[in-house]
């Protein structure tokens, strides 16, 4: 199966605007190399913590973010990075993102019928109000909003947090995406409803062939939604591969440290969020570790680990990893650490 979204080598710096004139430029170092496929009728989980550049990843795949440099490939075709409206809509039109906060991505001045009904007729879906009206209803049915008539006439305020992600994720389907970039969809929710809209993403994966980019800090929840499943740190991608051997057999550090703040694939029903509060912080990205970013936290750390960032290593079954205790990588760490 041919991926239907392709990244390779995406970075994003964003600049700092200086205070001192004569000062050096400086940038967040936001994304520094990531690269992922996203297949038809399979979710892809891109997980780390706060601050480990999964997010604007998502806003670059969603072309609110213009990548500082990287390919994005849609079908095959690389896209051109330049704004064009007409090129934009078009690629939105098989592109669509979800936001973590359902609140603040409906619009509270207008209802339901409105949010849904205006992607079928900006992307001409449906010819008359009856065709709109119906297809509004079809979508509420679809996430199921049901007696879907019931919920035309509600303003956002008044539903659950539950309801409006299913809002938000019907306006997604109006456009009828080929690709839903699932931004931390459930982490605002209520814990008893989390499941349930993790339930309703995995019957529209399997129902439309959605390939679906699934953003999540919670490795538990990568594990039950994702087929495959990566790891950023700082920026970097650190490890991926098919998500039952990257958490049943994690080999970079960082993935390990996030599995074992989670080891109870339980906690997806409920608990405290999975943020690493062991060894350290995630560094400033203004001026973050040389090397491999990890090294500052990592109890493997060796000299070289400061000088380079180690290739990405393949450990079969489609697993990868970027750690200078694997592969060829070894051998070079080695010796580089007995030149030292
Ligand atoms: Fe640790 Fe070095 Fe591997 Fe980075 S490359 S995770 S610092 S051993």
């Amino acid at each position: 199966v041919e991926p239907v979204l392709s990244v390779e080598h995406l970075k994003k710096y964003f600049p700092v605007r200086k205070m001192n004139p004569f000062a050096k430029p400086q940038a967040v170092q936001a994304v520094e190399d990531a690269s992922l496929d996203l297949f038809p009728g399979q979710a892809t989980a891109l997980v780390g913590e706060s601050g480990s550049g999964k997010t604007t990843v998502a806003r670059m795949l969603a072309r609110l973010y213009d990548p500082t440099s990287g390919t994005v490939r849609f079908r095959g075709e690389p896209l051109r990075l330049e704004k064009s409206s007409a090129a934009m809509r078009a690629y939105r039109r098989h592109v669509q993102l979800v936001f973590q906060d359902p609140f603040s991505s409906l619009n509270a001045v207008h209802d339901i019928r409105y949010h849904l009904s205006r992607p079928l007729r900006v992307y001409g879906h449906a010819k008359s109000e009856q065709e709109v009206t119906e297809q509004v209803l079809a979508l509420l049915r679809r996430v199921s909003l049901t007696p879907a008539e019931q919920f035309l006439e509600k303003y956002p305020h008044q539903l659950s947090g539950g309801q409006r992600q299913r809002v938000a994720i019907a306006r997604a389907l109006a456009v009828r995406p080929e690709v839903l970039l699932a931004d931390e969809p459930v982490s605002m929710l209520d814990v008893s409803i989390r499941l349930d809209i993790l339930n309703l993403l995995l019957r529209l994966k399997e129902e439309e062939k959605l390939a679906i980019l699934f953003i999540t800090h919670d490795i538990a929840s990568a594990r039950y939604f994702a087929e495959n499943t990566q790891v950023m740190y700082a920026g970097q991608m650190v490890e991926g591969g098919p998500s039952d051997e990257v958490i049943q057999a994690p080999k970079h550090p960082y993935t390990q440290l996030l599995l074992s703040a989670a080891p109870n694939p339980d906690r997806i029903r409920g608990a405290e969020d999975t943020q690493v509060r062991t060894r350290g912080e995630i560094p400033s990205l203004i001026n973050p570790p040389t090397g491999c970013r990890f090294h500052p936290r990592c109890p493997h750390a060796m000299p070289v680990c400061k000088e380079r960032f180690p290739q990405r290593t393949n450990l079969g079954n489609g697993h990868w990893t970027h750690c200078f205790l694997y592969g060829d990588n070894s051998q070079q760490a080695e010796s580089i650490t007995a030149e030292a």
